[in-house]
């Protein structure tokens, strides 16, 4: 048994979301109690471990909903191209090149830059090396909701064999590592997927009980392509199919939708991933937030590769995410502060369909937080709950556990390597660059 003791909690629970000084039972991964004011002798004497935490904020970690993380050495290879030729001309040819070795790189650098800013819980989708990918996560006890993505542009056999190996991996890994990674699948978008492979993989993922992951309306090209190709908007199109109501849907971005696909979002189960530094990055524009939860769409934060961002700070993103719909609103009252952490937390948790994950409660899992409460720029410490969002910097986590096992303790990481992921990370975006 672990204690925390001595810690200010924003625990994200409704019937009690601040406690001003208050304790962590914690066992087998597990939250036992979430109590106010000071354990009892006996919970101190039973304890394995007791931490005071005077002076820190405790949180439940930060969910991020979208993802390449086998991307992340392109961080800053190619700037201020907008997105389909950014994609052609500079992402994929990198990519093609990219080796085993080079993707372990960058997801290595990614896992330790989501730990020591914060986020515990992540999605990855992508195409190459997924079976390592879970490997890593495994290993730096991090949670993951991972993916093989598929680009449908090629032969129906091609479709077939990405979708085998897919279908493979969903099996495999789900539920693994102690609970820690679950899977879906993952058509990579409706412009790079035909209608009849986006069938075929929604038919898979009802099979698996599993959602579906997709970039979804990321800008305008991409909506007016569809229009003129199929004569509708891209998720008029799912609803023809009648996919739309067959899985759970994870949309990324979803900025260009209008009132009559809100409308018909409203009435499905599907989540919008809202990756606002990524469609500011792209000129992709600012997905209607405001307007989603207003209807009760399920928003929650995603960051993009770093390729598009350029980093995976959530924080960054929730305080951005949050200002951008105050100013296209023209309306300071478009987002609160307490909604925005429920995008990055609980809301997280649901999309990527982790139960008992995203607040603080007992019998939730033990995955959380705790942030520097003495910094200069959170003063007056008064207002916990407002600084987390518009004021902390992702320099300020200071400790991270997941399923109550430290992985990041008075900011030293504890189970991936600083130094050689450095290291890593230079030496191979060097090796690529020289194969091109
Ligand atoms: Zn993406």
């Amino acid at each position: 048994m672990l204690l925390l003791k001595d810690a200010a909690i924003v625990t994200m629970d409704k019937e009690n979301p601040f406690i001003d000084n208050g304790f962590l039972v914690i066992a087998d991964g597990k939250l036992i109690e979430v109590g106010s004011g000071s354990p009892s002798e006996k919970q101190e004497a039973d304890a394995a471990e007791v931490i005071s935490v005077k002076g820190k904020w405790l949180m439940p970690g930060l969910i991020n909903t979208h993802g390449h993380i086998g991307m992340t050495l392109l961080r800053g290879h190619s700037d201020d191209l907008p997105l389909h030729r950014w994609l052609e001309e500079k992402m994929w040819p990198f990519e093609g090149k990219q080796d085993e070795e080079a993707v372990h790189a960058g997801r290595a650098l990614a896992l330790a830059e989501m730990v020591k800013s914060g986020t515990t819980t992540f999605l990855e989708m992508y195409h190459l090396y997924m079976d390592q990918c879970a490997e890593a996560v495994e290993e730096a006890g991090m949670r993951a909701t991972l993916m093989r993505s598929m680009i449908g542009l090629c032969s129906k056999e091609e479709q077939e064999a990405k979708l085998g190996e897919a279908v493979r991996f969903a099996k495999q890994w789900h539920e693994r590592a102690d609970g820690r990674i679950r899977t879906m699948l993952a058509p990579h978008a409706p412009y790079t997927c035909p209608p009849a492979f986006i069938e075929r993989i929604v038919e898979e993922a009802v099979q698996l009980q599993l959602p579906v992951h997709m970039h979804l309306a990321e800008t305008k090209k991409e909506v007016a392509d569809h229009l003129e190709q199929y004569g509708c908007h891209p998720l008029d199109h799912l609803d023809q199919l009648g996919v739309l109501d067959a899985v759970p849907w994870l949309f990324a971005h979803g900025v260009h939708l209008a009132e009559a696909q809100l409308e018909r979002l409203a009435r499905t189960e599907a989540t919008i991933s809202y990756n606002p530094k990524s469609n500011l990055k792209l000129g992709s524009g600012i997905a209607p937030v405001k307007e989603m939860l207003e209807r009760g769409i399920r928003v929650s934060f995603g960051t993009d590769s770093v390729a598009a961002n350029n980093t995976l700070d959530l924080f960054e993103e929730l305080r951005i995410g949050n200002l951008l719909q105050k100013g296209s609103y023209q309306d300071a009252t478009a987002l609160s502060a307490g909604t925005t952490l429920e995008l990055a937390t609980i809301n997280g948790a649901e999309a990527l369909q982790f139960p008992e994950l995203g607040k603080l409660k007992a019998g939730y899992q033990a995955d959380f937080i705790l942030l520097d409460g003495e910094q200069l720029h959170v003063q007056p410490a008064a207002h916990v709950l407002s600084h987390l969002v518009y004021a902390v910097k992702a320099a300020d986590v200071t400790d991270v556990f997941v399923q109550g096992k430290a992985l990041m303790r008075n900011r030293s990481l504890l189970t991936l390597d600083e130094e050689k992921i450095r290291y890593q990370a230079n030496r191979q975006y060097k090796k690529v660059c020289s194969l091109m």
